[in-house]
């Protein structure tokens, strides 16, 4: 136990000699195209609140009337007796947003990965999952027992190989132990509908014919998709027209819709099971009610004119930003694809190369984090530009400026 103190030190410095080192910079201001850090106002191009709503006074009124209504704390686990009206409002007003007959919410979008996919899937089942998801899909994929089976990222090809292999699998089960997954052997296909950290997207019909033609369910991740595609804004199933063909749908409550907490949509029995056997929603307080009901006026706003002239608005300055992003690769970074999304990431390569970029942009007032390993693969370090409904066109003058500064010293 003496040696304990002495490897954990070694092992931080082996995470700062890769140039992995992250540490937490304190912010003393809301959420906003602005912020405050280390007593300098920066221009914030990292969040995910691409909407502009965690700091929108709808959402400020609807969580303090919830405090003044619920209290600050729910008490319990809502199976107990924390289940407060305000996150019954917010899973009707999800389901009625993603049209699908239930929903349930989780403490977070890692919460509701973790307890979905490990009630879902036992050691008899199949898990297939994008090479590109998200770190609490892979960890609950792990955890869940089931045969984890990855596709290299968004390929079809492989996908379908993938799915054929599971099909001969499936057909001869071994011989069920009791328990209370389901009985027969399964199939669970996993993506994001946007990539996190890529801004590309799913090929999202081509995967559900796949799914369909080999019985197998789909749980799409809509975490940067919720507020941004589709005419209701629900996200891209609904954008690409394929809506009720997706058994699970996931979301988080954290980004476009500006509050906290992750949720699933499915049908009515999914649902039913989840809050019987997902071990992350029984085992857990329940959120504060205040984050419930700013999410649900989140959920509402989004769905408003005002959320229609919000959208409007991102998808102008991710216009502008990814023209930009198009005329600085490759002096700072390659631009991973033109993909329609707020996501833009300058892929650095080089981990402390990224670092010392995202040190220069914080001197000329630009805050962009350099995303590392674990976050993306080594190698693959990245400026990850996001922007949001809140910049101003000339917000995006000012990074221009920056980024040109920074591309111009390099050369
Ligand atoms: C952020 C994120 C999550 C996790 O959601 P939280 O509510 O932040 O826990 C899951 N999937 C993807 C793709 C994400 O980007």
């Amino acid at each position: 136990m003496k040696t304990w103190p002495r490897s954990l030190e070694g092992a931080l410095a082996g995470i700062r000699d890769a140039g992995l080192h992250r540490q937490l910079r304190e912010i003393d201001s809301p959420q906003g195209p602005r912020i405050q850090l280390d007593g300098r106002e920066l221009i914030n191009f990292s969040s995910n609140d691409y909407l502009g709503l965690a700091n929108h006074p709808a959402l400020r009124e609807a969580a303090i009337r919830a405090v003044r209504d619920f209290g600050a704390g729910a008490g319990a686990s809502r199976l107990i007796c924390g289940s407060l009206k305000p996150f019954h409002e917010l899973e009707e007003a999800l389901a009625d947003f993603k049209r699908a007959k239930a929903c349930l919410t989780f403490s977070s979008g890692y919460a509701a990965a973790m307890g979905t996919i490990t009630a879902l899937l036992g050691r008899n089942d199949v898990v297939i999952i994008d090479k590109l998801v998200h770190a609490s899909i892979v960890d609950a994929a792990r955890h869940s027992g089931a045969t984890l089976r990855v596709f290299k990222h968004n390929d079809l090809d492989d996908l379908e190989r993938i799915l054929q292999w599971a099909q001969r699998q499936t057909r001869n089960p071994e011989p069920e132990t009791r328990s209370s997954k389901p009985e027969t052997r399964n199939v669970l296909v996993i993506t994001e509908s946007v990539f996190s950290m890529d801004g590309d997207l799913a090929p999202l019909k081509e995967i559900v014919e796949l799914k369909d033609r080999y019985g197998a369910w789909l749980m799409v991740d809509e975490a940067h998709a919720t507020g941004l595609f589709g005419e209701r804004r629900s996200g891209l199933i609904e954008h690409v027209g394929l809506t009720g063909r997706v058994e699970i749908q996931m979301g988080t409550l954290g980004k476009a819709v500006g509050a906290a907490g992750g949720f699933i949509c499915g049908s009515r029995t999914l649902i039913d099971f989840l809050v019987n056997s997902a071990r992350s929603f029984i085992f857990s307080t329940a959120p504060v009610p205040a984050s419930a009901a700013a999410a649900r006026a989140g959920v509402e706003l989004i769905q408003s004119a005002e959320g229609a002239d919000r959208h409007r608005r991102v998808w102008e300055r991710a216009a502008q930003a990814q023209r930009l992003g198009g005329s600085l690769s490759p002096q700072i970074g390659r631009v991973a694809e033109a993909a329609p999304s707020p996501i833009i990431p300058l892929i650095v390569g080089n981990e402390s190369e990224a670092v010392r970029q995202a040190e220069a942009l914080r001197e000329r007032g630009v805050f962009i984090p350099a995303i590392r390993f674990p976050t993306v693969a080594r190698g693959e370090a990245r400026l990850r530009m996001t922007v949001t409904a809140d910049h101003a066109p000339n917000d995006l003058d000012q990074l221009a400026a920056a980024l040109r500064a920074i591309a111009n010293r390099k050369l």
